[in-house]
């Protein structure tokens, strides 16, 4: 029962820790409370979003598109029970995978509640009630995060639900009514709304995904409305009433006035998520946290007790699965005496709807409001061949670069498949790479990335297909 690392979380931030630490020697315990291992990204997270997401893309191009490229299949029928079993089956892989791979490098696994007890233990308490106490040179809290709620509104999972009721929904609302306009609403309300569903928007700010660059999200937006979706911006939701078979919306301007009620089958809570610390015993141990309960780290992931360390949704930075994983191999790397780092500039962020939102680096607003000259490239998907034909020529690249140095700041792409071509933008901003080293690099023809390297060249206005 002595470890050299034992990790608390077998989320992809504590499951990648855990692989990376017993790669390079380390005798690795993982304690995990959930039935399967993966996190909320495997489990009701990433994946099961992205396998709905994919379905429901395919029976919406099944419905609009096939018919257009000669293939006739009539209105197609949605086999809602089929699509989450199909769901489920890519979690289950995906979960399995996770246990395979600890079983693979002799990660040694406990079932249960870790809690901090002391310098160096873990105590994991099961849901038999047992209790037992490990020890470990490290500990690294990987802990995640859970669903922010709403003041005033009960989430049941049943009809006001957060993502996790809004994946395994029986039967599709007629009225979908989602609170908060960022990427977990607006992935689940366009999943929805292909499937049937009347969706309406409501959200606090006056934009949507706030954090992203704002020409990006009033394009998007626009998208997202001609498939139907209404927004109500700068809009709360103050409460929520069950009324026989339907749900009464108070929805109030933002900044105070009239309230409004707006009916709705099911109402989805996305309002984002909060650190999940509760049970580790972390004021016990003396592990500090801030005015968020997140946990405090130094720039090598260790808080102010010595051993433990913590990665992830648990601690500041955005909350994405990539950004988990690469802190997990950072805080293995420092254990094993070698220098793992984290580039907080270069990480992707993509919201799965069609079209993709894909951004790495600095939006043109951070850029305005740090006072750095940059140029502008822009190109649309309209004047990409590849995308002409395959009827996917919404959206548009735009390149940022540093007005002197020509360096690549920012990498925006609104387009089908962007989540796949922001890969290229992280790769060349990692190198440090300039947008002329972009314009340079010859692209396969024809591919959607072509409009990759025409963004580029057109920061000198030397595109050659506009
Ligand atoms: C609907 C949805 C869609 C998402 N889509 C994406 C996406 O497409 N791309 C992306 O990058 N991110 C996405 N995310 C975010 C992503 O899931 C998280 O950023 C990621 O899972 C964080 O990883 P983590 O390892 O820090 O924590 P988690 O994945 O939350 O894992 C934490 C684990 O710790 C366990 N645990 C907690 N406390 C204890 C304890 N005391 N003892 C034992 N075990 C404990 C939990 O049971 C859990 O298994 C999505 C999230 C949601 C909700």
């Amino acid at each position: 029962m002595h470890y050299d690392l034992i990790v608390i979380g077998s989320g992809p931030g504590g499951y990648v820790c855990a692989i990376r630490a017993a790669q390079l020697g380390m005798k690795v315990a993982v304690v995990e409370k959930d039935k399967t291992f993966g996190g909320t990204c495997l489990n009701v997270g990433c994946i099961p979003s992205k396998a709905l997401l994919h379905a429901s893309e395919l029976f919406e191009e099944s419905g609009h598109l096939f018919d257009k490229m000669g293939i006739k299949l009539g209105q197609p029928k949605l086999d809602l029970a089929a699509m989450m079993k199909f769901k489920d089956e890519g979690v289950d892989g995906n979960v399995k995978g996770v246990a395979f791979l600890f079983k693979k490098n002799k990660i040694d696994t406990f079932a249960g509640v870790g809690r901090i007890a002391g310098r160096s233990k873990v105590e994991v308490k099961g849901a038999d009630g047992t209790s037992q106490v490990i020890e470990g040179k490290a500990v690294v809290i990987a802990t995640g995060s859970d669903v922010a709620r709403l003041r005033g509104v009960e989430i049941d999972e049943q009809r006001i639900v957060s993502s996790t009721g809004a994946l395994v929904l029986d039967k599709v609302p007629q009225r979908l009514l989602v609170v908060g306009a960022g990427v977990i609403g607006l992935e689940l309300g366009s999943v929805w709304r292909r499937l049937g569903s009347e969706v309406v928007v409501v959200e606090f700010l006056d934009r949507i995904l706030p954090g992203l660059d704002s020409e990006v999200c009033r394009q998007f937006q626009r998208l997202l409305e001609k498939q139907g979706i209404t927004f109500k911006l700068s809009s709360k939701v103050t409460g929520v009433e069950i009324s026989g078979n339907k749900l009464k919306a108070t929805v109030e301007p933002a900044a105070g006035g009239a309230a409004e009620a707006i009916d709705a089958d099911v109402v989805l809570v996305s309002i984002g998520r909060v650190p999940f610390t509760e049970g580790l015993g972390l004021e016990e141990a003396g592990v500090k946290t801030d005015n968020k309960g997140r946990v405090t780290v130094d720039a090598r992931y260790a808080t102010n007790v010595p051993g433990i360390y913590a990665i992830g949704d648990a601690i500041a930075g955005p909350m994405l699965a990539h950004k988990a994983q690469d802190e997990g191999v950072a805080v293995a790397e420092n254990l094993a005496g070698r220098s793992g780092h984290v580039n907080y500039e270069v990480i992707p962020n993509v919201v799965y709807t069609y079209p993709e939102v894909a951004s790495v680096g600095k939006s043109e607003d951070e850029l305005k409001q740090g006072g750095i000259a940059y140029k502008v490239g822009k190109f649309p998907f309209t004047a990409n061949g590849r995308a002409k034909v395959n009827l996917q020529t919404e959206g548009f690249v735009k390149i940022l670069a540093d007005a002197k140095t020509d360096r690549v700041l920012g990498v925006h792409i609104v387009g089908a498949d962007a989540g796949n071509m922001i890969a290229e933008a992280a790769v060349a901003m990692e190198f440090g790479a300039a947008s002329e080293d972009i314009a340079r690099t010859c692209h396969a023809h024809p591919t959607l990335t072509e409009a990759v390297k025409e963004a580029a060249l057109a920061v000198d206005n030397r595109a050659i297909h506009m």
